[in-house]
């Protein structure tokens, strides 16, 4: 799928609309859903355009991939995530259920976080 500069996280990476932010360096941003699932419910996006997982390790250089785990694992440390657990996630196509097309991880987390999916 090609990469859809109109949606909503291309926007707001471009401040064309606002988030309520929680981190942001030069290869990702961090910043909260705003439709939380859990107590803790924040999205991490990497900078550059890509509408998912499977097509950010098939186009991502080395440099990408490592700053956007970093970027990942940096999120949950901030917010002490480590200490009680927490979910990692992220939806890919329309099986995932992905809404939105540029890669987002999900961090869940604050309280229990239930069955891992809907059988
Ligand atoms: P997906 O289903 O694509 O994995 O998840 C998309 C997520 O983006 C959903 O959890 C939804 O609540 C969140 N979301 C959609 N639009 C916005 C928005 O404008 N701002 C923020 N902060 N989150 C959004």
């Amino acid at each position: 799928m090609n990469y859809d500069k109109n949606n909503i996280f291309a926007k707001i990476l471009r401040k064309e609309i606002p988030c309520k932010k929680i981190y942001e360096n030069d290869h990702v941003l961090a910043f909260h859903d705003i439709n939380p699932q859990k107590k803790i419910h924040v999205l991490v996006i990497p900078k550059g355009e890509f509408t998912d997982f499977d097509d950010f390790t098939k186009r991502a250089t080395e440099i990408e991939m490592k700053e956007f785990l970093k970027g990942v694992s940096h999120v949950s440390g901030l917010l002490g995530l480590e200490k009680k657990g927490y979910r990692v996630l992220s939806n890919i196509g329309q099986d995932g259920g992905q809404e939105v097309p540029h890669l987002h991880f999900h961090l869940f987390g604050g309280e229990r976080v239930g069955k891992m999916v809907e059988k």
